[in-house]
């Protein structure tokens, strides 16, 4: 199960082993990078199309490699697995944490980093994705920059916003430019974890910017591992 740099990544490795694997996409951006392994694009209906999928295909292992944020999916893929009694490992990347020179408010979810902007006027970097963006309409009064990985469909609701089509990688140099030219006094962040969206982070911390850091939703206990070496040796 896929959607992040680790999927990716693992399913580079295990195109290189005699392993037979599919790649799953939730099907959220408009161009989804072709892998060199088998892929498969949409929702399974739940856990029971979850549950229906691992059968008919013969799925001997899941590997839950989605975004730390995609708790639905993840809670959907222990319970299907648990119904078709097919072993599952978590492939995640552990949180930041803070560190010296970081200014973050921490919230435990978006409703509470939306509660947060009920406040004077900032100039907010909102990079929490596509979906959730509706729910930030209820604070009108800031400037928004927004980072996207499509352009959005329809006209979004904010008054005053700027959107940046990048699907990433980013860099320190580039983000800090891109803060300082914006003149961002506040960033919304979830705490993603990995190399990829952290450069904004340490951005910040060099510019002296808070930091709204949205905590990973809470999942049941499950076999987790933070490499794909970790990975082949449970496939293994
Ligand atoms: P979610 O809220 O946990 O899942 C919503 C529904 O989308 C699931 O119930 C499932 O539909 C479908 N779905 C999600 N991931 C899927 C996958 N890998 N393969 C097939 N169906 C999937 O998920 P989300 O937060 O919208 O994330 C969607 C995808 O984007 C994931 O693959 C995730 O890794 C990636 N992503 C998410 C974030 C984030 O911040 N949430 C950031 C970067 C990448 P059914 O119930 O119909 O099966």
């Amino acid at each position: 199960m896929g959607g992040t740099t680790e999927a990716t990544a693992l399913a580079q490795i295990i195109a290189k082993t005699p392993i037979k694997a599919t790649i799953s996409y939730a099907g959220r951006v408009n161009q989804i990078r072709q892998q060199p392994v088998a892929m498969r694009i949409g929702g399974f209906g739940g856990i029971e199309g979850l549950s229906r999928y691992l059968r008919e295909q013969n799925i001997t292992h899941v590997v839950d490699a989605t975004h730390p944020f995609a708790d639905q999916m993840s809670r959907h893929a222990i319970a299907a697995c648990a119904d078709c009694n097919i072993p599952l490992l978590a492939l995640t990347r552990p949180p930041w944490q803070p560190q010296s020179g970081d200014r973050w408010h921490h919230v435990a979810d978006l409703a509470a980093a939306v509660s947060y902007l009920d406040q004077e006027q900032r100039r907010v970097m909102l990079a929490i994705g596509r979906m959730y963006l509706p729910l930030f309409y209820a604070h009108p009064q800031h400037h928004y920059l927004l980072r996207l990985v499509d352009p959005p469909e329809a006209p979004l609701g904010f008054p005053s916003h700027q959107a940046i089509i990048s699907r990433g990688p980013f860099t320190l140099a580039a983000d800090k430019q891109l803060l300082q030219d914006h003149k961002i006094d506040l960033i919304i962040s979830k705490n993603a974890g990995g190399t990829g969206a952290y450069a904004k982070i340490e951005a910040a911390r060099d510019l002296g910017i808070e930091v709204v850091m949205i905590d990973r939703p809470a999942l049941p206990k499950r076999a987790e591992v933070h490499t794909t070496d970790a990975v082949l040796d449970w496939l293994a």
